[in-house]
């Protein structure tokens, strides 16, 4: 089956106003229109800018991503962001469960979760569900294992139709912001792995399903990541903030 490539920029806490009209200018410009036909591309900036994007956008097919969002749907507590605001901001997207999150803002399985579900209540609002383990996991021959787990948090609990809107990001937190990409084998067989997993609970959902790869995805090392079966776009951080590099980044995706 044939699934149509993503790639999305995580922003991260960087960006301006100003920052942001010339980055959004200059990318449709690089990035030529026919290209929206082989890869969609999501922008996920700080959340005190996505309102921003409803006029830089200009309708282009660019979506809108957030980085976080809160596992309530509303209510005191302060300072958080519900779903339900995100998908009346204009964004389709959701980042839940960024390795940052996890480990900087202590989110649990069980958080993540609550917070992937929160957003699947929303129509057109996608979860994109980051998973991966840490470095010395890896070392201990636990891959596998830890992704399995990560992925049960949601598939246990709320079974696997709910990933039937979602994304799934792979994204090794050995790989993130630290140069070290995996290899294009590495993350192909832990893509193959995850895409078996969630076929152990339901296989239409496994086959339909987008998997991402993130961590040091660079212009020069999308292009081979891009020709592995399994992987079906990337979730970019720092590469994301260098207009020419996501556009190169893009276009590898979209088979240019
Ligand atoms: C990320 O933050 O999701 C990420 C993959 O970052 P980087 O591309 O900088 O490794």
């Amino acid at each position: 089956m044939k699934r149509k490539a993503l790639v999305v920029a995580n922003w991260k806490m960087h960006g301006q106003r100003l920052w942001i009209e010339a980055f959004v200018q200059e990318f449709l410009r690089l990035h030529a229109n026919h290209l929206d036909e082989y890869v969609s591309v999501v922008i996920c900036p700080p959340a005190v800018y996505l309102l921003q994007f409803e006029t830089v956008l200009q309708n282009s097919e660019i979506k809108l991503g957030a980085q976080n969002v809160s596992n309530e749907p509303k209510g005191a507590f302060t300072g958080e962001v519900s779903a339900e605001m995100l998908q009346d901001a204009g964004c389709s997207y959701v980042l839940v469960g960024h390795s940052e999150r996890r480990t900087l803002f202590g989110e649990t399985d069980a958080i993540v979760a609550a917070k992937y579900r929160a957003v699947t209540s929303f129509a057109g609002l996608s979860p994109i569900l980051c998973i991966g383990e840490r470095a010395e996991q890896r070392q201990a021959g636990h891959t596998e294992a830890v992704i399995a787990q990560q992925l049960d948090a949601v598939l246990k609990n709320y079974g696997a139709a709910s990933l039937q809107n979602g994304v799934i990001a792979y994204e090794p937190v050995w790989a993130i912001g630290t140069g070290n990409t995996a290899t294009p084998a590495q993350a192909q067989a832990v893509h193959a792995f995850i895409r078996g997993h969630i076929a152990s609970y339901d296989a239409e959902v496994a086959q339909g399903l987008t998997l991402l790869y993130g961590g040091s995805v660079k212009a020069d090392n999308a292009t081979a990541l891009a020709g592995q079966p399994d992987i079906d776009g990337v979730l970019v951080g720092g590469a994301s903030l260098v207009v020419k590099e996501f556009a190169t980044i893009c276009a590898s995706f979209a088979g240019n």
